[in-house]
């Protein structure tokens, strides 16, 4: 058999690359909804690879075979696409990746990219930890990183633990984060990168991206937001400068609840003093394809197809949410057992104002129903309960629509008590660097209608008026045939 060459391959690669671009090129002409809905899986995709398959393929197959030796190698040294081995890449994980990096960059020309991760915690460690190498020059000198300290209790905990305890990379706090002074007095020339979560979960921490962003660029340093609170639906951190953006891709993107999973979306060209041009040039293609080739956090195909079928109706679903989230906020302030409610869209709110800057329902000004821009503020908000800890546990356990859970963004409502549940780790001294009173209940609002959530909680709220609520639970589960087993008590 004669062999074709490799470079029979590259061009082949050259010209299917060229096709590829220009295909998301028109898909980024597309509105939010659209490109929600088809990602950069293509008609013409599905006809030549796919037997005309209108839902992007599940390839659940470790790796992938090659038609010679000259193939293999020009795969295997990144030279043509691929998918060599799953770890590394997956075509259904890469339609993933293609819909996120185009949501996240919408209606801006950024050009951005995006690696999937197996969390939303793989997915920080891998936008983070590129930047935290020791000085090349001078290894032994300390370097830090500076963020925000009201986070969701993992990162916390990666930060605190994993970097700053356990490898003296140094966590600068900011405590106050919409004090734009308090992030610049921490900055030094071993600062790699800033970092913060806004809203943040569950405290809705938010500051004033624009101005963290021109420390970045002063600095010369990437800024890193964790969006997974608005979603791209609301915020697209990008479009306004910041350099990667991180999603916990389980909660409102992969709202079934199937599944966890995660992913890191960076623009090409972002702002670092490492001393890395590859890294620099394009940031997940880097990720992808080095750091986690060899760490392994990849996401699987399965979770992959998963999220991208529930990311198809992100806009619609958080417009719903948030306006839910809204009635149910009004209604709870008012209530004599609620000692305060936050939620950012509520006036009373002190970051409403900094909030309505930022947070937008894409494409509302395109919406036959609002033909302007509208503030939406998702599906998060918390409120706390008068008469402390114990008051509040009796109202929690009083829930019975309102599922008990450390949940967020399912399509489903779900409340916890973050002080005993997503941020029981970190201690009081934690606690109270993030604002966790332990009468503090967060709930996160699903697609039901807002009157049967607001019912749950006004028959959850009555025990504290003296009611009791006996939930009982049958002896039998409903899904069981006659010999099902008698439940265990
Ligand atoms: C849940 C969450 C994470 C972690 O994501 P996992 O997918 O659970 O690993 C990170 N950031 C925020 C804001 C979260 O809510």
């Amino acid at each position: 058999m004669n062999s074709k060459g490799i470079n029979h391959y590259l061009e082949a690669a050259k010209r299917s690359a060229e096709w590829h671009q220009n295909h998301i090129k028109q898909m980024k002409k597309c509105r939010f909804d659209t490109i929600s809905v088809h990602g950069i899986y293509s008609m013409q995709e599905a006809l030549d690879f796919n037997q005309g398959s209108i839902i992007e393929p599940v390839y659940m197959s470790t790796s992938q075979s090659y038609r010679d030796s000259d193939e293999m190698e020009a795969a295997l040294s990144y030279q043509i696409p691929t998918w060599c081995y799953s770890r590394i890449a997956n075509p259904t994980i890469y339609y993933l990746e293609g819909v996120l990096a185009l949501l996240e960059s919408y209606g801006s020309d950024v050009e951005a990219s995006c690696v999937a991760t197996a969390s939303g915690m793989a997915a920080i460690q891998t936008a983070v930890d590129p930047f935290l190498l020791p000085d090349t020059r001078d290894p032994s000198k300390p370097i830090n990183f500076v963020a925000t300290t009201k986070l969701y209790g993992g990162t916390f905990q990666q930060f605190a633990i994993r970097k700053d305890q356990e490898r003296h990379i140094e966590w600068r706090k900011v405590v106050n984060s919409n004090e734009i002074d308090e992030w610049e007095s921490k900055i030094d020339e071993n600062t790699r990168f800033l970092y913060g979560e806004m809203p943040s979960n569950p405290g809705q921490a938010f500051f004033d991206l624009q101005k963290v962003i021109n420390l970045g660029e002063k600095y010369g340093i990437p800024v890193i937001i964790d969006s997974t609170v608005a979603t791209p639906a609301l915020m697209r951190p990008l479009a306004m400068g910041a350099d990667i953006v991180v999603q916990s891709v389980s909660k409102t993107l992969f709202t079934s609840g199937f599944g966890i999973a995660g992913a890191v979306i960076a623009r090409k060209n972002l702002r670092s003093n490492i001393d890395n041009p590859d890294m620099k040039a394009d940031f997940c293609w880097y990720a992808k394809t080095l750091p986690n080739r060899d760490n392994g956090p990849n996401l699987s195909p399965m979770n992959s197809i998963l999220a991208l079928n529930d990311i198809r109706t992100l806009r619609t679903r958080v417009d719903v949410q948030s306006r839910s989230t809204m009635t149910i906020a009004k209604y709870l302030s008012q209530h004599k057992h609620v000692e305060q409610v936050d939620y950012l869209g509520l006036e009373s709110h002190p970051l409403h104002d900094i909030a309505s800057k930022y947070l937008w329902l894409v494409d509302s000004e395109h919406d036959e129903q609002y033909q302007k821009r509208v503030n939406r503020f998702g599906h998060l908000m918390s409120f706390n309960i008068k008469g402390g800890a114990s008051a509040t546990r009796n109202v929690f356990d009083g829930l019975q629509r309102i599922w008990r859970a450390t949940d967020l963004g399912r399509i489903k409502s779900v409340a916890t008590i973050p002080a005993i549940s997503t941020h029981s780790q970190q201690g009081e001294e934690g606690r109270k660097l993030a604002q966790i009173p332990p009468n503090l209940i967060r709930l996160c609002v699903g697609a039901e209608h807002p009157d049967d959530i607001i019912a749950d909680l006004d028959q959850a709220l009555s025990v504290l008026d003296g009611k009791k609520i006996i939930n009982t639970a049958p002896e039998y589960s409903a899904g069981g045939s006659s010999s099902a087993t008698l439940r265990r008590k």
